[in-house]
């Protein structure tokens, strides 16, 4: 069974007269990859922070791993890996210089770590190469390489995708999977881009204006966007019935407009059509309807989305 390795209560921050985070209730499964999803401003940044102890909240409580921090992070957070705007590097030393340092700042120094580390997150091979002359999917990535010194159980990463070409995201959806898949680590990654967290997470936290809009699965996002087949008709009883008796499908829901959302069938309308037509069912309107993923984000924080007709 999972556990909550955090929690937050209430949690809120005010930055002179702006409040950046609002009675935000969070609880977060081990060994799962949330999805922090906001457009920019949104609080992302500062949420991350808060639980980092980089910050201190106007109000509400953090739980890390059960215990409440109440200021002090000395030995929970550093169950907490996090990078958190751009990972300080030295871009005249090399890979394993920059990493040596790390290990040598957080009191870490080993060497079989430092190369694992770096064999992790693919760099190994990069030699004498200095950071100057790295991608930025590649410095992203010794970032990330930085934070896990020490073995932290829950990573969060902000826009780490951000301005990546993309063979770096692909790199970096794929460094984070394997974190999760076979480091188990719980992980939490902003971006403004739902599509581009639809890759990688498996739960989403949707974000507006320092709230926590929704929070919900893959699945039930999956859910929510699935496309169907709006119909209508003069008799909706009879409709349904032709649905189920002749087409076959209980796949339907009826609505409170007295449309009917169709699941199955998607394509293949023109039997749907013959096959209602030869039952008397008198058709108004047919529409494969669905919500995209950015319109769904644009319904839950307030902008309405739009259907889309096939
Ligand atoms: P995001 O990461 O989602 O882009 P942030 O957490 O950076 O959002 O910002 C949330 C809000 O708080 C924004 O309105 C931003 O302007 C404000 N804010 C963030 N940091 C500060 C700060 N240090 N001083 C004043 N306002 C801030």
């Amino acid at each position: 069974m999972s556990s909550i390795i955090l929690e937050t209560r209430d949690l809120s921050k005010q930055y002179k007269s702006q409040w950046a985070l609002k009675h935000v209730n969070l609880r977060l499964q081990q060994r799962r990859i949330y999805g922090l999803i906001g457009k920019n401003g949104a609080g992302k940044t500062t949420l991350m922070r808060m639980i980092a102890g980089l910050g201190f909240p106007t109000g509400g409580s953090i739980f890390l791993f059960g215990k409440e921090n109440r200021g002090d992070l000395e030995e929970e957070g550093k169950r907490i890996g996090s990078l958190i705007e751009e990972p300080a590097l030295v871009a005249g030393m090399t890979a394993k210089e920059n990493l040596h340092l790390q290990c040598l700042m957080k009191g870490i120094p080993n060497y079989e770590v430092e190369k694992e580390l770096l064999e992790l997150v693919g760099l190994q091979d990069t030699g004498k190469k200095k950071v100057k002359n790295f991608s930025l999917g590649m410095r992203q990535r010794l970032g990330i390489a930085a934070t896990l010194i020490g073995n932290p159980e829950l990573l969060m990463l902000d826009e780490p995708i951000n301005g990546l070409d993309p063979t770096g995201v692909i790199e970096m959806r794929e460094l984070i999977k394997k974190l999760n898949a076979y480091e188990n680590k719980t992980i939490l990654i902003s971006s403004h881009n739902l599509p581009e967290l639809y890759q990688v997470a498996t739960d989403f936290i949707i974000i507006h204006e320092g709230e926590i809009r929704e929070v919900l699965s893959h699945e039930e996002l999956d859910e929510r966007c699935k496309s169907y087949l709006s119909l209508e008709a003069v008799d909706v009883n009879r409709l349904a019935t032709v649905l189920e008796e002749k087409l076959h499908t209980q796949n339907f829901q009826v609505m409170p407009d007295n449309s009917i959302k169709l699941f199955d069938c998607l394509d293949e309308r023109e039997r749907v059509g013959r096959v209602l037509h030869e039952n008397d069912v008198i058709v108004t309107k047919m529409a494969v309807c669905g919500t995209s993923l950015e319109e769904y984000f644009m319904s839950v924080i307030g902008v309405k989305g739009e259907n889309r007709d096939a």
